[in-house]
């Protein structure tokens, strides 16, 4: 899945290749798919479409929204955007397939579950992440700094909280998932379990710079190795902690890559850089 850095590497992507291109066709939900959302049915998407010119791209979060120049685009987490030919042939299943006035195509689809939204610039839009997304500073930006970082983690309900829970639940840090988090804790020396009001100012301090440097890197170098970008290729950024990295030695001090299951989701530690001893 798509995060932050992820996002923003496929907005900048857009900007420089499909800005200026006009639609002349297309396709939405030609493979019906259970969970795909769109703004009202697909059945309207190629009168709204079709015709537009993009203007511009951004990352909001988990999302890419696309300025055209009669309607908004926004693409959420889990919808795989490609540019034909550059990412290969135009795959069999798609839930959005624009044909362009070059001749090539961009393509969005499915792996499990995501929105394809699109709607006039005039008419209201209303989606909680995206909201939630548009209203909170990103980490890749200045407004986030250690001040607002250090307030997101002083409520007493956070303070109960795990790590894992304080940062990447809830809508917290919109675009912070578990993906990214697993690196930046372990930059930090920092456990996914340990509790919020354990950490000690230098620990905020050491977990504020590797929150903003590791999701800057990221995106610096076109998103995770593990996420695919819109010409199809692996980003950059090679992840320390991931499925793949499992059993695999600790880049910094050798202990193999330990795996536990937390919250309903995978978490890759190294557990001499990464202690729990302060816990219960
Ligand atoms: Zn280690």
């Amino acid at each position: 899945m798509i995060e932050l850095p992820e996002s923003n590497t496929l907005a900048r992507q857009i900007n420089e290749i499909l800005v200026g291109k006009r639609i002349t066709s297309v396709q939405a939900g030609a493979s019906p798919h259970k969970f795909a959302w769109y703004h009202g049915g697909p059945a309207d998407y190629a009168e709204r479409l079709v015709n537009n010119h993009f203007i511009s791209a951004r990352g909001v979060g988990i999302f890419v929204e696309i300025t055209l120049s009669k309607v908004m685009l926004l693409f959420s987490d889990g919808v795989n955007q490609r540019w034909h030919p550059s990412a290969g042939p135009i795959p069999k299943k798609h839930q959005l397939l624009l044909g362009l006035d070059d001749d090539t195509f961009f393509s969005a689809s499915l792996s499990m579950y995501g929105g394809l939204y699109c709607w006039e610039h005039k008419e209201p839009f209303e989606n909680f992440y995206y909201t939630v997304a548009l209203e909170k500073p990103s980490p890749l930006t200045e407004r986030f700094d250690l001040a607002y970082f250090s307030g997101l983690l002083s409520p007493t309900e956070v303070q109960s909280l795990s790590l894992k829970a304080a940062l990447a639940t809830k809508q917290s840090i919109p675009g912070l998932g578990n993906g990214c988090l697993q690196d930046i804790l372990w930059q930090a020396h920092l456990h996914p379990k340990r509790k919020t009001s354990t950490l000690t100012e230098d620990e905020i301090q050491a977990l504020f710079s590797s929150l903003k440097n590791t999701l800057a890197e990221m995106a610096r170098q076109g998103g995770r190795a593990t996420e695919k970008d819109l010409f199809g290729k692996p980003g950059g950024y090679p992840v320390v902690m991931c499925a793949a990295s499992k059993g695999q030695p600790c880049p910094q001090c050798g202990t193999p890559i330990f795996k536990e299951a937390f919250m309903g989701g995978s978490i890759y530690t190294c557990r001499v850089c990464q202690p729990l001893d302060a816990q219960e």
